[in-house]
């Protein structure tokens, strides 16, 4: 670990050196330095498994973000610095105003909080409202799944994880609306 005084510094702190200095300061953006996360929406990518060593994972798959920008006087001090996940770096507004970023960051909703926004969404794009109350869990799950692999669903490589909620949604959506012609043949003639 550097340990030279911030001040004197060339480069910026570690991730785990910006952990540990919010960990004190700021239990909304860690509580517990041992469980790397986003300090914004409390995501860790996991991918292929938890990288070895504690410093390693906060390394590895979590970025640091400057709050204020090198080119605009932000120092290497870890007070400068906020640990980010991919998505929320790239929302994450950089200003000269220091409180506005750490209120993004504060008030941003959870990782599991988006997943919901984004499913809600796509149901509400895909206008099939009318169409959820068929969907019984215990006989549908595997029904679904085997329905939406008969249809090779595939994703554009840049897809955003929203628009492959998107995507999974239409297909769910003929899953259901072959169901709701099943139970009721009339239905489609009537309408
Ligand atoms: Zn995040």
């Amino acid at each position: 670990m550097n340990r030279k005084p911030y001040h004197l510094r060339i480069s910026p702190p570690s991730a785990y050196e910006i952990a540990l200095h919010w960990e004190g300061l700021e239990p909304r953006f860690v509580t517990d330095v041992r469980s790397p996360h986003c300090f914004a929406c409390n995501f860790y990518p996991f991918g292929d498994g938890y990288p070895r060593g504690l410093e390693a994972a906060w390394r590895k798959r979590l970025q640091r973000c400057h709050i204020i920008a090198r080119s605009a006087g932000g120092s290497y001090h870890p007070e400068n610095f906020l640990i980010l996940c991919t998505e929320c770096h790239h929302e994450a507004p950089m200003t000269s105003d220091r409180e506005i970023m750490l209120r993004w960051a504060r008030e941003h909703i959870s990782h599991v909080g988006k997943y919901f926004l984004e499913i809600k969404q796509a149901i509400d794009d895909a206008k099939m409202e009318h169409l959820l109350h068929l969907w019984r869990q215990d006989e549908d799950d595997e029904a679904a799944d085997r329905f939406l692999r008969e249809h090779h669903l595939d994703f554009h490589p840049h897809a955003t994880r929203a628009q492959r909620i998107r995507a999974i949604t239409l297909v769910y959506r003929e899953f259901l609306e072959l169901k709701q012609f099943e139970r009721e043949p009339l239905f489609r003639e009537l309408r």
